[in-house]
């Protein structure tokens, strides 16, 4: 079960949104959710809704050795995302190969499940098309 101070962003998960946290003490904004602030150590945090919109600073795909919880998904794409919403956060890059990917390159939020597992805030590049779903091939 969620800790109540990530409730809000759970919620935002089932509606879609990729919600993240404010310190309303420094400003500091982050994800994901954790009970202080990262820089200063403030509980005063609000949640608000990012806008889905980012950049791909840095990706890495994953042939083997992976967890045994993702062994069965092998290849598949890691990713730094950093919005607009001034947040960076380790995700899933869905719905592109490799060669499709760079640095920089714009891309969206993308609500995605794996296998039996919960749906997560993935990410995938800006000029393709996304409609999310289940990526079971
Ligand atoms: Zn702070």
């Amino acid at each position: 079960m969620a800790q109540d101070y990530a409730a809000p962003y759970f919620e935002g998960i089932e509606q879609g949104e990729l919600r993240a946290q404010r310190c309303t003490a420094c400003g500091n904004a982050q994800l994901h959710p954790r009970r202080r602030c990262a820089e200063c150590g403030s509980k005063e945090l609000t949640y608000f809704t990012t806008n889905g919109q980012g950049t791909l600073y840095t990706f890495a795909t994953i042939y083997r050795s992976a967890p045994s919880a993702f062994i069965d998904q092998v290849p598949y794409t890691l990713g730094v995302v950093t919005l607009e919403d001034d947040v960076r956060m380790l995700t899933r890059i869905v719905g592109a190969e490799d060669a499709d990917l760079h640095c920089d390159m714009p891309v969206h939020l993308t609500m995605s499940s794996f296998g039996e597992g919960p749906t997560l805030p993935c990410f995938t590049p800006a000029t393709l098309a996304s409609d999310g779903g289940s990526l079971d091939e």
